[in-house]
């Protein structure tokens, strides 16, 4: 975590504020490399206060480096109270995105008069959406090991099986590979799986269908996000073209990765050619979305996303067209953003496959 509280130092700079205080704890393991489960933070250039309970402490001391560990008083967010220069006024900014209306009137009441807070959210989520290079080789990991769980399952054939059956199974093989699914996995067969999020059912897979997978693993730390559309054996012909189109759309936007674009320039060029295609009101989300520390964060793409991507960034591209009543198709890589192109971090082909 070395140089990330300084990056964020500048970017406080930016927005005027002289120090944030940083209560989402994804934000605070970012910030500090702290994985416990209650903990606070004020940082900026003259302060690096890490305020946890007794029961973190020792961890606190093992684990956070950069910032000094202070045991919390009985009333939590009172920590804040206390450490100010007397002697000017100071801005300090909170993640408006997450702090509750209760919480932001009791720091009101706390703070000393001379401390002025301002709303400062989502500073820490855009240093986050860069990802050093120790970073990507993490998620590539859990990529690998989810790839890995996944190809164990369709060794064991799909047809005949429930759909949790198989979402269980395949949980069970990543945490057997030592990491946590980094998502409820869908697990959606036959006319189910024209709804995008769907939980998976106790239904056997039929033969001669599109079975979708959507799964992914959480190892040290980062998660990784793909998904398969498999067939068990010959499938419709309307449902085989829709594959077609998905895997097509899905391999032009995944050309398409690279610095500069803006996610939602991405998300265009997938929703014209689907539309194009006739499949205009079957894509109902956005192209893709980030991945790091949580499963979904920035930069997005999807219609309204301005951000351009960046070397660094690593996002899904997962274009999918669902017709009601028929079935549905989505094709999902994770990426890398690279200074000159893109890395896929998703292993597993994707071509139409059959499996039994
Ligand atoms: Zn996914
Ligand atoms: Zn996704």
């Amino acid at each position: 975590v070395t140089g990330r509280a300084e990056r964020l130092d500048a970017r406080l700079a930016e927005h005027g504020v002289d120090a944030l205080l940083v209560t989402d704890l994804v934000n605070i393991r970012y910030l500090t490399g702290f994985t416990g489960s209650n903990a606070l933070l004020v940082t900026g250039p003259e302060l690096r206060r890490f305020v946890t309970d007794f029961r973190y402490v020792a961890q606190a001391g093992d684990q956070v480096c950069g910032f000094a560990v202070e045991r919390a008083p009985q009333d939590f967010l009172a920590a804040v109270r206390d450490g100010w220069p007397e002697d000017r006024e100071l801005r300090l900014g909170f993640e408006d995105q997450k702090v509750t209306v209760r919480q932001h009137q009791r720091l009101q009441e706390l703070l000393p008069e001379q401390v002025e807070l301002v709303a400062a959210g989502g500073l820490v989520e855009r240093e986050r959406m860069v990802k050093e290079p120790a970073e990507v080789e993490a998620i590539r990991a859990a990529a690998a090991l989810a790839d890995a769980a996944l190809t164990e399952q369709l060794e064991q054939g799909l047809a005949g099986r429930t759909e949790r059956e198989v979402a269980r199974a395949l949980e069970d093989g990543m945490r057997r590979r030592g990491a946590e699914p980094s998502f409820a996995t869908i697990v959606a067969s036959g006319p189910h799986g024209a709804l995008p999020h769907a939980s998976p059912r106790d239904v056997a897979i039929d033969r001669g269908t599109l079975v979708t997978i959507d799964w992914g693993a959480r190892l040290d730390g980062y998660c990784s996000d793909c998904t398969r559309t498999y067939a068990t054996g010959d499938v419709p012909g309307e449902l085989a073209d829709v594959y077609g189109l998905v895997r097509r759309v899905q391999a032009d936007a995944l050309a398409a990765v690279r610095p500069g674009p803006e996610g939602k320039d991405l998300d265009a060029l997938a929703r014209d050619a689907i539309a194009a295609a006739g499949h205009g009101d079957h894509f109902g989300h956005g192209l893709g979305h980030g991945v790091g520390l949580e499963v979904h964060e920035g930069p997005r793409l999807s219609a309204t996303a301005d951000d351009e991507l960046a070397a660094g960034h690593v996002v899904t591209v997962e274009p999918g067209v669902y017709v009601p009543g028929l079935g549905g198709v989505r094709i999902e890589d994770l990426v890398a953003v690279t200074a000159d192109g893109h890395d896929v971090l998703s292993g597993l082909p994707k071509a139409l496959t059959a499996v039994g």
